[in-house]
């Protein structure tokens, strides 16, 4: 896991300015929440660390080395969406290992087949791996999805409203997993929410968005017993 330094940035499409002087810092196996409504500017900060859009200005460091300009795939980082994005035609097996037999490094099957049994146990998939992904529940996608993302042992996870599809007590169940995993597996992770309780109950810190600039960064209790800006006390009143 590296640690993450976001610095100044900035992005503009066409007249509108998304993301303006945004800067924050992510320690080794935090859990950093991004919060805040629709169109605050989340969703591009998050693809700017990806390598999705570079920025107009500003700079991106994994461990203190610059990743503007350097391309997605060589950043290693893991994206976890709101709509799993499985390949439907493989099993869950072959979708968890299908992230350790890229073009760039492709692991020993022995490896391979040894990390997918070791996070199929940690995310309760054993029984499923021979399915499809039409053949289990939405959170048990949910859950293969994670699992494809951790065995490439990425710099960082990035994670857009991975839990918006789920209703309301699989999305419980599924933050109380996320969180058990992330005390289990000490993993450095950008989550994306604009979920009240998911921001509350799953950031170490939480950067509050609002049109495109950082409100507040603090834990939970700092932004709701101590809120910078109206906005803050607003969205944690
Ligand atoms: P949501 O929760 O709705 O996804 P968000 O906080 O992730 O919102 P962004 O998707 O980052 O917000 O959008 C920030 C602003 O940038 C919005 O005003 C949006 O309309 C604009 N924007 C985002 N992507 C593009 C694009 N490709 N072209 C033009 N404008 C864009």
């Amino acid at each position: 896991m590296a640690k993450v330094t976001v610095e100044n940035l900035t992005k503009k499409y066409g007249k509108t300015t998304a993301v303006r002087n945004i800067s924050f810092d992510l320690e080794d196996n935090e859990f950093f929440v991004l919060f805040g409504p629709a169109g605050a500017g989340k969703t591009t900060i998050l693809n700017m660390i990806a390598g999705i859009g570079d920025p107009d200005e500003g700079r991106i460091c994994f461990d203190g080395q610059s990743m503007n300009f350097i391309e997605s795939s060589k950043r290693n980082v893991a994206m976890v969406f709101e709509n799993y994005a499985l390949y439907p035609h493989l099993t869950i097996y072959e979708n968890i290992a299908s992230s350790m037999r890229t073009k760039a490094h492709r692991e020993p099957e022995e490896v391979i087949d040894r990390e997918v049994k070791r996070i199929a146990s940690l995310l309760r998939l054993e029984g499923l791996l021979d399915r499809k992904p039409s053949q289990v529940s939405n959170g048990q996608k949910q859950r293969a999805a994670l699992g494809r993302a951790m065995v490439r042992k990425p710099n960082i996870f990035l994670m857009d409203e991975p839990l918006a599809h789920l209703d309301a007590k699989l999305r419980n169940a599924m933050r109380k997993e996320l969180k058990a995993m992330q005390d289990k597996l000490q993993t450095t992770t950008l989550y994306v929410t604009h979920d009240y309780a998911e921001a509350m109950s799953l950031g170490d810190r939480i950067a509050v968005i609002h049109q495109g600039e950082i409100c507040q960064i603090g834990t939970a209790e700092e932004v709701y017993n101590m809120p910078a800006t109206e906005f803050v006390a607003r969205m944690f009143g």
